[in-house]
């Protein structure tokens, strides 16, 4: 079957994609190139990875039908709880695969770039348990806003370094991080923690939270007789949890994809996140993508509520299959996403990450069919937020 939202060989999904790396990393990205598509498909990374996964991260995760839910959005709602793995949120699922990788080609340092810290914390959690030393650059002002994870990160022996140019956030932190890396090429192995980044990473991030729809599709097969739902739903910061939520039907067009982006105070505001409602083309941390920036080329400081959807660009592949039509993106406000988490909690009992609330804050804009079998991803749990949720209390 012909791939159409796949990445082609040099890592483009459409005109977006590819790896617009400074010279001295031309090595680093073609090594990553040539070995990962062998790594991963190989028995024994597979056996190592899928047995981590599930003894370690507690997968499969469940496909919850959550009823009350799908009694108010008139469908069937299926949650697929991420937020019940170790370190309570999807990030686990790659971290994992890229450090077995890292060992496989026999890198010593790991490095790693954090916003909110869940890719921090995930990235310290994974070096721990193999032994590796880990470096992880984060803004000065997200260190001071995530305390705990900064904690977290510290206490599972991570070398924190807080980045004091220009915002002092993400956007530093990951060329902080590239710096290190063209710096100590050789030793060094940069664990992305999204579905950005020069080629190789988007298509390796794919692939290894693949494991999601992988499990969607058995999970649905047991409960519905049929292995794929009429809607798939997820939020997208740089877009791992729904790259991973979508991955295996792509080409499957009896499937619905609706996205998530961050609208933060209104798409018309200026204080936003959506880099594909108001994204223009441009290159972005060695990827050809949309990205929130001027007409001279000056990134534009994205904003959101969740730290985890403030990035200024977006994966290539969801830049792809929204302009191909394949993807409805849709942008939900702070606000929105804070009503839909109150509305999961009271009507579910499950506390979700703010990230997931805005896929959440998507369902009272659709209109579903009362046979519909939707499966929304839940990609991370609330406890980090709970200090935001508590200062909006209703
Ligand atoms: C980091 C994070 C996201 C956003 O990242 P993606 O790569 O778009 O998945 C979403 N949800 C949670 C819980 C996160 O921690």
């Amino acid at each position: 079957m012909e791939k159409k939202f796949q990445a082609d060989s040099n890592g483009y999904y459409g005109e977006f994609g590819g790896a617009h790396v400074p010279e001295v990393l031309g090595k680093c990205v073609e090594e990553l190139k040539n070995v990962y598509l062998s790594v991963l498909e190989s028995e024994e990374f597979k056996k190592e990875y899928m047995e981590l996964l599930r003894d370690y991260v507690g997968r499969p995760s469940p496909l919850y039908l959550a009823r009350r839910m799908s009694q108010k959005y008139g469908c069937k709602l299926y949650l697929k709880r991420e937020d019940l793995n170790h370190t309570g949120a999807h990030k686990i699922n790659n971290t994992v695969g890229q450090i077995l990788l890292a060992r496989k080609m026999g890198k010593k340092r790991i490095i790693a770039e954090t916003g909110a810290g869940q890719h921090g914390v995930a990235t310290a959690t994974v070096c721990a348990l193999m032994d590796m030393e880990c470096t992880v650059y984060m803004g000065q002002i997200d260190v001071e806003r995530q305390h705990v994870n900064v904690e977290k990160m510290r206490m599972l022996g991570a070398t924190i370094v807080p980045v004091t140019d220009g915002s002092m956030t993400l956007t530093e932190a990951v060329e902080a991080a590239i710096n290190d890396w063209c710096s100590h090429p050789t030793e060094t192995f940069y664990i992305i923690g999204s579905a950005v980044g020069p080629h190789p990473y988007p298509d390796m991030v794919a692939r290894l939270q693949s494991i999601i729809s992988e499990e969607i599709k058995e999970q649905l097969m047991e409960k519905e007789g049929r292995d794929y739902p009429d809607y798939l739903m997820a939020c997208i910061g740089g877009g791992s949890n729904a790259a991973g939520t979508v991955y295996h039907y792509l080409e499957d067009e009896r499937v619905n994809i609706v996205l998530a982006e961050a609208g933060g105070l209104g798409i018309d505001s200026g204080k936003t996140a959506a880099s594909i409602h108001r994204g223009t083309p441009g290159v972005l941390h060695g990827s050809r993508t949309l990205i929130l920036q001027t007409p001279e080329g000056e990134i534009v400081e994205p904003y959101s509520i969740s730290a985890g959807l403030d990035y200024p660009g977006i994966g290539p592949m969801h830049a792809n299959l929204a302009k191909e039509k394949r993807a409805t993106v849709l942008a939900v406000n702070d606000d929105e996403a804070l009503e839909a988490a109150y509305e999961l909690t009271r009507l579910e009992g499950i506390i979700p990450a703010l990230e997931s609330a805005h896929i959440l804050g998507a369902l009272p804009k659709m209109s579903f069919k009362p046979t519909d079998v939707v499966v929304l991803t839940v990609s991370g749990r609330g406890d980090k937020d709970i200090e935001t949720y508590l200062n909006h209390l209703k």
